[in-house]
């Protein structure tokens, strides 16, 4: 019976047709997911190298780079400043001695005598550059691996293909 036989051999091979190209839509899956890694690891060394070199060069008017250098800046200040903000209204209305509740405008807290920082009290922070991101720039330069996520909350790959998000999650 040639013609049966010739129908079972069209589907095996059908079946294995269809088995490989489910492993092949597995392994493309599993490289996809790779590749997304990689391409993780590499935008976060361009971004250390980034925040080195603006570290570095940041007061050097002339430098090749530096029309980049004021929007940076002006986002630092913006992070310093909403952190504030955080901080003062993390800090209100909490005693840090007891934690009892205290007015906004309360030097002392009305349960335990102890002071409450408040924002006249509050010294003004000197300078923005010096906020907290900028202090985990410098632990960035001693440990030489910097984590720029700290530092650059944009999570904009430009004109990176917008690939299957592995690591990051924001
Ligand atoms: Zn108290």
């Amino acid at each position: 019976m040639a013609f049966f036989d010739e129908i079972g051999k069209t589907l095996a091979d059908k079946g294995r047709e269809a088995a490989k190209k489910a492993k092949d839509v597995a392994e493309i899956l599993q490289l996809k997911a790779q590749i997304s890694t990689e391409k993780s690891k590499t935008k976060e060394l361009y971004a250390s190298i980034g925040v080195l070199y603006f570290k570095k060069h940041r007061d050097d008017e002339n430098d090749e780079y530096q029309m980049f250098f004021p929007e940076i800046e002006k986002t630092l200040a913006h992070i310093a400043e909403l952190e504030e903000r955080v901080k003062k209204l993390e800090k209100a209305g909490t005693c840090p001695v007891c934690g009892a509740s205290v007015g906004k405008n309360d030097a002392f807290c009305a349960k335990c005598g102890a002071p409450v920082e408040n924002e006249a009290e509050e010294a003004p922070e000197e300078d923005v550059l010096e906020t907290d991101d900028l202090r985990k720039l410098d632990a960035v330069e001693e440990q030489k691996k910097a984590d720029p996520d700290d530092i650059f909350v944009e999570e904009d790959g430009g004109d990176e293909e917008k690939a299957d998000d592995g690591e990051k999650t924001e």
